[in-house]
């Protein structure tokens, strides 16, 4: 993706690791064991599809076991390769610290087209891959927990999750596995939705300082704000639904693969989403205009930049031409450092990746925590939440009643009081929990150090510090 004279993803953000360690006083030698990626296996097995065998390559890196299990996604993607799985296994450690998921980072990925195969083919290719990891503990409930990425979605995981509990017939444990199942097989409310929630979450958590948004040169709330999102994939297309039906956001630009469609009145999310089902593509979208060079809609004035899909959309090439003042990272690494560079000076502010994705990892979290306690979060208090609110509401009504002054609840307040917070409630208000908490200790680097110019580097100060306090009480 990004210009051959550029370091690459690997290397980008190892650069943005020494950018933020250079601020830091680790003990000796510290530096360079968190840095370094512990261990990548790489797989190459065979599948009968088609009358033929074929080959393919899967890898799963574990970048930091500070903490166990460690975790993070597969991807089933073309550009998979070892040095993409490390650098996104490396920024699964730094994600994970900072908002206090308690994985050490690690990352996988296959080699695959995946939209040359169907379910069937897929099914078979995916429990290939997952016996080739289960069989090394390289997918274990206490070890190595993988989750959905790039090309892979809940199906994928349920098969995961299945062929490691054939394999484990007698772990209790088995469903905590692998996260982002359906579900039916165990899943958890909101994990789908959750890193497009999480990067909604950040904004508002952002534009709830208003000298945070001064940095930028915007003002006032997210209402009416002009966003353009790269990828309407399942990050964009959650992140853009929520920030325009929910924060008054108007979606003015939407980059996919075939080129993008814009609108300066805002696009109808929905209607564009089931286009790109239909059609495989944003071309003759009615809502908007198609521009067929979509890579250049990155660089068209808005307020809030979201890259929602590759690596290095943003690099040497388009970074000084790159004209939104706040950049949120909803994809992994869409800002080379060489780019990350040209836009600091310029004075463009950017939430960096490691915090504005970590919706998924921490929705995650709770996925897994629920499969070791078999429960699902809210059974026990839901309905006994609910009665004690009803008792409330009665002796207000006998008090207004007795007293003569006739108050009315009105309905709606009525109906959501009395609402018992079930799981998708309490996963939402666990995230907006954790988005906030992170963005505040981020912040508070960020205004409290005169030499932290950015939130990437205030990002990392706080995950790093947090790796390294865990490694100092740990034999290495
Ligand atoms: N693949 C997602 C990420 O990059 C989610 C990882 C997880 O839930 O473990 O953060």
């Amino acid at each position: 993706m990004s210009p051959s004279n550029e370091p690459s993803f690997r290397q980008s953000v190892d650069l943005m690791f020494t950018r933020a360690v250079a601020l830091m006083d680790l003990p000796p030698g510290l530096e360079e064991k968190i840095r370094v990626c512990n261990a990548t296996y790489t797989v190459r097995f065979g599948v009968r599809l088609r009358g033929e065998v074929k080959t393919f390559t899967g890898y799963r890196s574990v970048h930091s076991e500070h903490m166990e299990p460690v975790k993070g996604g597969i991807r089933f993607s073309m550009g998979v390769n070892q040095d993409e799985v490390e650098a996104l296994a490396a920024l699964m450690t730094y994600k994970c610290a900072l908002v206090e998921t308690p994985f050490g980072g690690s990352k996988g990925g296959l080699c695959i087209d995946p939209r040359e195969y169907d379910a069937e083919e897929l099914e078979k290719i995916t429990r290939r891959f997952a016996y080739e990891l289960c069989k090394r503990d390289l997918i274990n409930p206490a070890q190595n927990v993988p989750a959905p990425d790039m090309g892979t979605g809940e199906r994928e995981m349920a098969w995961i999750a299945d062929q490691y509990r054939r394999m484990n017939t007698t772990d209790i444990n088995a469903a905590a596995c692998v996260t982002g199942k359906p579900p039916h097989a165990g899943g958890i409310a909101g994990r789908v939705e959750a890193t497009g929630r999480g990067v909604q979450y950040a904004l508002q958590a952002y534009f709830r300082y208003p000298e945070d948004v001064a940095k930028s040169g915007l003002t006032g709330t997210l209402d009416g704000k002009r966003v353009i999102v790269q990828g309407l994939g399942n990050v964009g297309y959650h992140a853009a639904k929520f920030l325009s039906d929910e924060d008054g956001c108007l979606i003015t630009g939407v980059i996919e693969r075939d080129g993008a469609v814009t609108n300066e009145a805002g696009l109808d999310i929905d209607a564009l989403h089931a286009h790109i089902r239909e059609t495989g593509g944003v071309k003759d979208f009615p809502g908007g205009e198609f521009v067929s060079h979509g890579a250049h809609v990155l660089e068209n004035p808005c307020d809030i930049l979201i890259p929602a899909a590759l690596e290095g959309v943003i690099n040497l090439d388009n970074a000084a031409r790159i004209s939104a003042p706040l950049i949120i990272e909803a994809a992994n690494g869409p800002v080379t450092a060489g780019a990350d560079e040209i836009l600091r000076k310029k004075g463009t502010v950017i939430i960096p990746d490691m915090y504005a994705n970590a919706g998924g990892v921490t929705v995650s979290y709770f996925e897994w925590v629920k499969n070791l306690s078999h429960i699902r979060f809210g059974r026990m208090q839901r309905r006994q939440e609910e009665a004690s609110h009803v008792l409330l509401l009665d002796e207000l009504k006998r008090l207004s009643a007795d007293s003569q002054l006739n108050w009315q609840l009105s309905d709606g307040f009525t109906k959501k009081y009395l609402k018992g917070a079930g799981e998708l409630e309490l996963v939402r208000s666990g995230l907006d929990d954790t988005m906030r908490g992170a963005y505040d200790s981020m912040r508070e680097v960020w205004h409290s150090r005169n030499d932290v110019e950015d939130l990437r580097v205030a990002a990392y100060l706080v995950s790093i510090a947090r790796v390294a306090t865990s490694y100092q009480s740990k034999a290495l």
